[in-house]
């Protein structure tokens, strides 16, 4: 068994440029910790942001939040994988963008047989973050109405099917007509291309004046104040991430003379912190997509080699769906 294993690094923050691949020791797991040999990796914004120092990192850095492979050791402690289970995750530290790595092991799942690793890898942080959006942030229910933008990247295509599977109505926004057509196709009831029509007012049109009960928001900066203009008074502004920047400060009264919203900006790990709460949330996500209700949709694959022209084709916004680093 080799005890190095090829894993991306960086020393710097800065742009694609500054991601290395490097054979690095991976050693024996301690208690509470696996070692897992990975199948293959998945590529988040998240990464983005870490790589560029948006959310500042401690350096040298391994990088990358999710992956599945298989279990090679357990350590002391852990009860919920043996060595040879299939096993799939999104946590924290950063470092699952390589070969094999030990790291520890409560937010690690058992892969179901029926989805493979490559669906695993990319299914991970994305899905367990639709699961909390429309689970564990605000209460939903059939019939309530979503504006989720970016509708056809990594986490959208998922929320898309997600919200149809619960009867939810998702309003999408993307940045083409192609990219609109394809949220549609996976269970969207409309889309609008923000970068060609005024968005807030088609909101309006399509909820018949009222707007909608929540928006789930990661564009950031230029999409936080519009967003407060679609909600319904009572309205739920769900902010969850800055592909286009970090949100601006704002007056907090403005909440009130739009009607009392109300605004919240969760992150996943908070989420899946909690052993059981991660393993709960995954054995939904689990039965979504063997059940069919969600559909993994891998857009690009990219080799570990080439992560930097994979993060940089998501930052250029030229990918769709889910993103996979393959290791063979
Ligand atoms: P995506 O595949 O959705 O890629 C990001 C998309 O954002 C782009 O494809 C693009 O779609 C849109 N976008 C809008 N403005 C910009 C811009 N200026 N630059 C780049 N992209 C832009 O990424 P992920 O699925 O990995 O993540 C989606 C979002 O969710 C990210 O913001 C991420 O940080 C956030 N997230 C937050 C989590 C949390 O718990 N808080 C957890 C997981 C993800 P288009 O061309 O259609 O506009």
């Amino acid at each position: 068994m080799a005890d190095t294993a090829r894993t991306v690094i960086i020393e710097e923050h800065g742009g694609p440029e500054v991601l290395r691949v490097v054979e690095r020791e991976v050693g024996e797991p301690g208690p509470g910790e696996i070692r897992i040999r990975h199948e293959a990796c998945g590529l988040n914004f998240i990464d983005c942001y870490q790589r560029s120092g948006l959310y500042p990192m401690q350096l040298p850095q391994a990088l990358g939040m999710e992956a599945s492979g298989v279990v090679e050791a357990v350590g002391e402690g852990v009860t919920h994988l043996s060595a040879g289970d299939r096993a799939a995750y999104a946590a924290l530290p950063p470092g699952a963008y390589c070969e094999a790595r030990v790291m520890p092991a409560a937010q690690v799942c058992r892969l179901p047989d029926a989805i493979p690793f490559d669906e695993g890898a990319a299914m991970m942080l994305k899905g367990l973050t639709v699961q909390y959006l429309f689970h564990r942030t605000t209460p939903l229910k059939a019939g309530d109405t979503v504006l989720f933008h970016a509708a056809a990247g990594g986490v959208g295509l998922i929320a898309c099917q997600w919200a149809k599977s619960e009867g939810i109505r998702l309003i999408g926004t993307a940045g083409s007509d192609e990219k609109c057509a394809l949220a549609l196709e996976h269970g969207a009831d409309a889309c609008i291309n923000y970068a060609t029509e005024d968005w807030a007012a088609r909101v309006r049109e399509l909820t018949d004046g009222a707007g909608v009960d929540v928006v789930m928001d990661s564009v950031g900066k230029a999409t936080f104040e519009g967003s407060l203009d679609c909600l319904k008074p009572l309205g739920m502004m769900i902010s969850f991430g800055n592909a286009s920047g970090a949100v601006e400060a704002f007056n907090l009264g403005i909440l009130g003379q739009k009607g009392s919203l109300k605004v919240t900006r969760p992150t996943l790990f908070t989420h899946i912190a909690d052993h059981a709460a991660c393993q709960e949330m995954a054995g939904m996500l689990f039965g979504k997509v063997v059940s069919g209700d969600v559909k993994i949709r891998i857009g690009q694959r990219f080799p570990l080699e080439e992560v930097a022209e994979a993060h940089r084709a998501l930052e250029a916004r030229r990918t769709t769906g889910q993103t996979i680093l393959t290791l063979s």
